[in-house]
């Protein structure tokens, strides 16, 4: 099916919801059928085998209709027994830290300042001189596009006995390597709209063994977000309860698209490949990176307004042209802007883009 030639696509840079592709659109306009019927089992067994390519797992991928945060109190609600450490280091990874308290567990922070990661060793630190169940990390904190060291985390939990990395992937996965397996994240999730570029409405979460084992024995899981339930459904190629069909119909397609480019790998060197082309051209118009190099976002560049201009006026002169890019979030709302480069765009798109930018600082 071809989408309306009306539809637009290619300048829509906001980091989530991303620009949905036409054809990803058009899939939404299939007819409905009964979530318990034999063509719903088909999707999701179907899909079963591309999501595991996509999440670098051998385990179930989760599909659940609901925007990323219900992952993140699955998460907290499945995953933390009694105390969780939480790194924040932004507004995603401090909005993980409120929900593991919302859901009546302790929650310690560490916190770093806006634009900086939270290291390795610092997390080994804290660990010792807190005991905690879990711990919970943003991958790509998409406030301040900071990229961390998740591989290093899930080598420093283990040092210590029974800690669960629970990880906010939200706009990692399917733009940059999340190797849930090799890696050994016990629980990781997404959302539709970022990196995915799907409409909002889903997310996707992988639970290694020990995260379901251990959810087995918590009481108070709740029952819109209970793992166990999830992970029965699953295994039977049944929804929990009546998903956002249109949406699955959507994904069907995008992960026959993502196979099309040459799967999950290629879209991840697509995606660096946008991250390079910014950085080249971090400096023009006194535009600087927020994060070091390094710890850089493969999917979303928050860059630091210079002096005397405004954030709002950035996005304003991209506006007036067609083009979509985010402000700052949070606290740095007015002193940086944030380019979503996730999703179905390229270099050229993007380079364009950028050149608009740097016209507009003239
Ligand atoms: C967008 C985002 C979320 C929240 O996602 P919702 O789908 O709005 O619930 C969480 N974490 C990160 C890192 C995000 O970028």
């Amino acid at each position: 099916m071809t989408a309306p030639a009306t539809i637009r696509f290619g300048k829509f840079f906001l980091p989530g919801p991303t620009d949905v592709h036409p054809d990803v659109l058009a899939a939404m306009l299939r007819p409905m059928m009964g979530h318990r019927s034999s063509g719903m089992e088909q999707l999701l067994q179907g899909v079963a085998p591309r999501l595991a390519a996509l999440c670098r797992t051998s385990r179930p991928v989760l599909i659940g209709t609901t925007s990323a945060t219900g992952f993140m109190e699955m998460a907290a609600r499945n995953g933390v027994r009694r105390r969780a450490l939480s790194l924040v280091n932004g507004a995603f990874s401090q909005r993980f830290a409120g929900i593991v308290s919302a859901c009546g567990k302790e929650c310690i922070r560490l916190d770093v300042p806006l634009g900086s990661a939270i290291e390795p060793d610092m997390l080994r630190d804290a660990l010792r001189r807190t005991p905690v169940d879990a711990v919970t990390c943003v991958h790509s904190e998409t406030s301040t596009g900071v990229l961390q060291d998740v591989e290093g985390y899930a080598a420093v939990v283990r040092e210590f006995d029974d800690v669960l990395l629970l990880v906010d992937a939200v706009t990692s996965m399917a733009g940059s390597p999340v190797e849930t397996d090799r890696w050994a994240l016990d629980f990781v999730f997404t959302g539709s709209q970022k990196a995915l570029a799907l409409p909002p409405g889903l997310a996707l979460g992988v639970a290694s063994e020990r995260m379901v084992a251990r959810a087995k024995t918590l009481e108070n899981r709740g029952a819109y977000f209970d793992l166990v339930s999830f992970v029965a459904a699953t295994a039977k190629f049944q929804p929990t309860n009546t998903p956002a069909i249109s949406l699955l119909y959507a994904l069907e397609t995008q992960l026959e698209r993502i196979d099309a480019e040459g799967g999950i790998e290629a879209r991840w060197r697509r995606h660096d490949e946008m991250r390079q082309a910014v950085e080249a051209w971090s400096g023009s118009g006194g535009l600087r990176f927020v994060p070091r190099l390094g710890r850089r976002s493969w999917t979303v560049s928050c860059l630091k307004v210079p002096d005397g201009r405004r954030a709002k006026d950035i996005v304003g002169a991209a506006k007036a042209e067609g083009w979509t890019i985010g402000a700052g979030y949070g606290a740095l709302k007015e002193s940086t802007i944030r380019i979503g480069h996730m999703g179905d765009h390229d270099v050229s798109a993007l380079e364009e883009l950028l050149a608009l930018i740097t016209r507009a600082l003239q």
